[in-house]
């Protein structure tokens, strides 16, 4: 042993993906453009409220309110959150058991941004020799300018990145004029600059590199994996016959002079390396950086188009495929388990978010004193009442209480309560219950909020109502 430690770092290989025309490119376009235009457009949109923003999608962190459309979700309706993430859990769960890294090579923010920026640098600097061209060039004016819009205009992008992000919790239209003039508050500057720099970096710099080697999914997403799962992979028995792929040349044109020489079909033109993302050989098998963005399966298929063959050469398969067997088995216990889980989650959240009460009443009881023994023997138990319109009209509600026979509930001046919309109340209840109600023991009792001349269902909140032994 020389005793020399290897070096263990390697530095990063620039990769610049060669352009593509095909379905599966025209598909990543598509979704593309339909994520760019939601997120871009949807805090300028409107929407009529009759109390609250006008904007349709709002994250009001200091009202506590988060606008989506007609709905408001409030703090305490935080489970939502925990049902969203689960539902998004389960779906990753079930599209990964299905069909692999879909998610990756079409829907994640990192693949999208990415690919906008590989768009602006092949604009401004050319095709993938040009690229490689520039990159190997001493330094120039040539160089310098092209290289320099490139980064001018990713900061661009990742700045509307930025900026678009950050006009979600707030008013859209003032924030963008606060944040201009310099009137925002800090924490609108920090955000904007955090997100815009970590767009710059990730979708800039560090591209494959973030799924390669950050992304927590790409590491554990290959226990979802199976036999049948959907993998982008190179059909080795056709592309390699028996002595391998070879180049075309004068005598191996056609698939008959090729299958004489014992050649594949892969002709080693190493387009579907070029246009690969992350900068690997499908060839090789299956990779654990390979994002299933299948523009390796557009560039191969461009190629047999041009040469008359069957396309299909890469393409969707599975590993049953591969190993001989005739079809990807799509139902499988565990896709089946997942996809019954994601509906029922998906149906438990629908139906939360539906039945939510317009308003909410909360009650709880004051416990110093825990009661009072007026001068006449009744005694007094004393409450705080909140109640909380949630809707964008006005409420009217009257009170009163179940569970507790005899029970005289004093609300003073507040027995019918007028709530403007989104208004929230703190109110003081007591309840005299006369001695010979008395059995001696504390009970439980029910505050019962109902709305008037509105078809709402009246809302409950339990207490206590405490009784001193004798
Ligand atoms: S190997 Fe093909 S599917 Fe995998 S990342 Fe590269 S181009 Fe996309
Ligand atoms: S694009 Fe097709 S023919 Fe060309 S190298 Fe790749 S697999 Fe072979």
């Amino acid at each position: 042993m020389s005793g020399e430690t290897p070096d263990l770092y390697q530095k990063r290989q620039s990769i610049f993906p060669r352009s593509v025309k095909g379905r599966f490119r025209n598909l990543k376009w598509a979704i593309l453009a339909v994520a760019y235009g939601m997120y871009f457009l949807l805090p300028w949109m409107r929407w009529e409220r009759e109390a609250g923003p006008d904007q349709a999608v709002l994250f009001d962190l200091v009202g506590r309110k988060f606008y989506l459309f007609d709905l408001v979700v409030y703090p305490q309706d935080i489970f939502w959150l925990a049902g969203l993430l689960m539902i998004g859990a389960y779906l990753m769960f079930f599209v990964t058991g299905l069909a692999g890294r879909v998610f990756c090579g079409y829907f994640c923010f990192q693949t999208l941004w990415t690919d906008v920026f590989v768009f602006v640098e092949r604009l401004v600097q050319g095709e993938r020799p040009a690229r490689i061209r520039l990159e190997k060039q001493p330094w120039n004016a040539e160089k310098i300018f092209k290289l320099g819009l490139t980064h001018l205009l990713w900061l661009v992008v990742a700045l509307l990145t930025g900026l678009t992000f950050t006009i979600y919790w707030g008013n859209a239209p003032e924030l963008v004029v606060d944040l201009a003039t310099g009137n925002a508050p800090f924490p609108a500057y920090a955000t904007t600059l955090f997100l815009m720099s970590t767009t710059y970096v990730m979708a800039g710099w560090a591209r494959e590199q973030v799924c390669t080697y950050m992304c927590p999914y790409a590491r554990f997403q290959s226990v979802m994996f199976d036999r049948d799962t959907l993998i982008v992979s190179y059909d080795q028995k056709r592309g390699e016959g028996e002595n391998g792929r070879a180049k075309l040349g004068k005598e191996n044109k056609t698939p008959e002079e090729r299958s004489a020489l014992g050649q594949g079909d892969c002709i080693d033109c190493g387009y579907c390396v070029q246009v690969c993302p992350t900068g690997i050989d499908i060839r090789n098998g299956l990779q654990i950086q390979c994002i299933s963005c299948a523009l390796c399966v557009d560039a191969c298929d461009t190629i047999m188009d041009k040469m008359g063959w069957q396309r299909g050469l890469v393409g969707y398969s599975s590993q049953r495929v591969e190993e001989g067997g005739d079809k990807a088995h799509f139902l499988r216990p565990k896709v089946i388990g997942y996809f019954t889980i994601l509906i029922a989650a998906m149906g438990l959240l629908v139906w939360s978010v539906t039945q939510q009460a317009p308003f909410d009443v909360g009650v709880s009881q004051v416990r110093q004193p825990l009661f009072v023994k007026l001068s006449d023997g009744r005694i007094q138990n004393s409450y705080e009442v909140k109640v909380n319109n949630k809707t964008g009209k006005s409420l009217t509600l009257t009170f009163s209480v179940e569970d507790l026979p005899g029970a005289e509930l004093d609300m003073g001046k507040f027995q019918t309560v007028e709530l403007r919309p989104e208004q929230r109340l703190r109110l003081m209840a007591r309840i005299n219950l006369a001695p010979e109600k008395f059995d001696g023991k504390s009970r439980h009792i029910e505050f019962i909020a109902t709305p008037k001349n509105t078809t709402l269902q009246p809302v409950g909140h339990e207490s206590v109502f405490y009784i001193p032994g004798r």
